[in-house]
């Protein structure tokens, strides 16, 4: 497993998010995952990565090839996305069981059967009862925007991605025990099986910067509208590519408006703090020839 955890830490072909996916699940921590593989000039990756999954006796499902679009440029109005390489999807299961669940989950998929096939994802990737009973009862969106207001809804998920970044599922709130528990466990086992990854994941990187403003992240209508989730795209590459974040604002902003400001990048999310507005990119759109961002 030495092997493989080394490969995953050094390897350009998987993103952050599929690197901790990975280390949680070959130090035993999770029972299943599913991560993505990169491809542009490394094709050699892809051989390797499956060698040493073979060699590992890890059961693993690969999807076809798909292709992703990263931003290259923002020019005048549009952030504009190129064609970069192609992707693959790995589910990977501790054993024969996790397998043969994994396929079932599927098949009530296919069903339509949801409620059923989250409560069987739950217990593939080791997500708490109470965090999946709460997520089904969100599928609700009416009843989602009786509950909360906008802002309450939005500063829960953002509360909980700041205190609990080890994980991958929603948490049922921000005093979940049983999510704490999991986040204290993995970021040990990450600790214990991968520092280099963990110290480079950990580490606070602070920036000034001017951000886009782009398209509000949901269409629910909130029964109270005090806050916008909005989606930012950097003006400029940062840490050697245009990035996407999301964030949390009380005021209303339009889609285009240019910001100033301070960006503090920590494990997987970003704490953005706005100085004032320095532009506005009228009808700011993206072009893109596959999906929507
Ligand atoms: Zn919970």
């Amino acid at each position: 497993m030495e092997n493989l955890l080394k490969f995953v830490q050094k390897s350009d072909a998987f993103d952050t998010n599929s690197k901790l996916k990975l280390i949680l699940f070959l130090s035993g921590a999770k029972p299943s995952t599913y991560i993505q593989l990169r491809i542009d000039k490394n094709l050699h990756d892809k051989h390797e990565f499956e060698d040493l999954l073979k060699e590992n006796n890890i059961l693993f499902e690969a999807s076809k090839p798909k292709g992703y679009e990263e931003i290259t440029g923002i020019k005048a109005n549009a952030a504009v996305w190129k064609l970069k390489g192609t992707w693959y999807g790995y589910d990977l299961f501790k054993n024969k069981e996790f397998n043969a669940k994994f396929l079932e989950y599927i098949t009530l998929l296919k069903q339509k059967k949801h409620d059923t096939a989250d409560r069987l994802a739950g217990v593939i990737y080791g997500y708490p009862q109470c965090c999946i009973e709460t997520f089904i009862r969100e599928h609700n969106k009416a009843q989602l925007a009786k509950k909360y207001s906008a802002y309450q809804y939005y500063k829960r998920l953002h509360d909980c991605d700041q205190k609990f970044p080890f994980i991958s599922h929603t948490p049922c709130s921000t005093v979940c025990k049983q999510t704490k528990k999991l986040n204290l466990q993995y970021a040990n086992a990450v600790k214990r099986k991968a520092p280099e990854f963990y110290k480079k994941y950990a580490k606070k990187r602070t920036y000034r910067l001017p951000l886009i403003v782009d398209v509000e992240s949901s269409d629910i209508k909130w029964k109270k509208e005090d806050g916008h989730d909005y989606m930012l795209i950097t003006k400029n590459p940062l840490e050697g590519r245009y990035c996407l974040m999301s964030w949390l604002s009380r005021g209303k902003y339009k889609r285009g408006t240019v910001i100033d400001a301070t960006v503090t990048l920590q494990y997987d999310y970003a704490i953005i703090n706005v100085h004032k507005k320095t532009g506005y990119l009228k009808n700011f759109h993206h072009e893109r020839r596959f999906a929507k961002p």
